[in-house]
């Protein structure tokens, strides 16, 4: 049996509609292969529970589509606005790096989200300031308290001070995400992740999946933890293309889902579980 066959095997799918309290299944999930939440969006009922999903730490930049959300909402960045990123910048005593290739150019929302760029959400989010980013996280139900200055709103921002989340909670809150309606351009972000950026492992011809990756400190000293979140629906061309993406996660069956993988390699292991929990939903629901 290969890993991945293995993965699939470990995940316990409940049935069509199943809503009821899930079994923990802790202990087929601790070999590296991650710790993942999937709801019904439209109802926001649990469709599998797999390790240590309510376990809490810090979420990394898995938040960016609430900022950027919650930025074009209060009209606080134009729909094109662009900014260069220098790769690296520091933030009170902390340095920070992006690990995305040097970009030919300044980058836009969309492809500040697609190849997640720290920069581009450290500088924004001083726009929200400390009150309006806790309002923004408070909202979709995390758990987080007021940053004390700018550079904690801006590490705030990136998941990394101030915030904790679960997969569970991750999951709630980008089902809470997407029941506001979140602007297109936070869709469209998520999908260019997926596409071309930080989440291509989590291409499928057999679920369409929208998300956001991350690597964010693990809860042991040294550690890190990959994340994954976002959506995910069918996949059916026919009765809906691209550009209704938005219209069709509302109107049909779609999950959002919020997967944690810890000791692998970043956000790519992490969106690797998430395609195949995806994957797994959509044959099976
Ligand atoms: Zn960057």
């Amino acid at each position: 049996m290969t890993r991945r066959d293995w993965l699939l095997s470990a995940l316990p799918l409940l049935p069509p509609g199943g809503g009821r309290s899930l079994a923990s299944s802790r202990g087929q999930a601790d070999a590296g292969s991650g710790d993942a939440v999937a709801l019904q969006n439209a109802t926001r009922k649990p469709v599998f529970e797999q390790g240590d999903a309510r376990r809490a730490g810090l979420p990394g930049s898995t938040l960016e589509p609430f900022v950027l959300a919650a930025l074009l909402e209060r009209q606080l960045v134009k729909p094109v606005e662009w900014i260069e990123c220098p790769g690296g910048f520091r933030l009170g005593d902390r340095d920070l790096e992006c690990t995305h290739a040097r970009t030919a150019g300044p980058l836009d929302a969309v492809e500040a989200l697609a190849v997640s760029c720290n920069f581009w959400f450290a500088v924004m989010a001083k726009r929200l300031g400390p009150d309006g980013l806790l309002k923004v996280l408070r909202r979709v139900g995390l758990a987080a308290r007021r940053a004390p200055n700018e550079e904690q709103v801006c590490l705030q921002a990136l998941g990394l001070a101030h915030v904790s989340a679960s997969p569970w909670t991750l999951s709630r809150a980008y089902a809470a995400l997407l029941q506001t309606g979140p602007p297109a351009l936070v869709l469209q972000g998520m999908r260019a992740a997926v596409e071309r950026g930080t989440a291509q492992r989590a291409l499928s011809e057999r679920a369409w999946i929208a998300g956001k990756t991350d690597t964010a400190p693990g809860g042991l000293p040294g550690s890190s933890a990959g994340w994954f979140a976002g959506w995910a629906m069918r996949p059916d061309p026919a009765l809906c293309p691209p550009a209704q993406a938005a219209q069709c996660l509302h109107s049909r069956p779609s999950i959002a889902f919020a997967v944690r993988v810890v000791g692998g390699t970043g956000g790519g292991a992490a969106a690797d579980l998430g395609r195949q929990v995806a994957e797994r939903w959509a044959q099976g629901a």
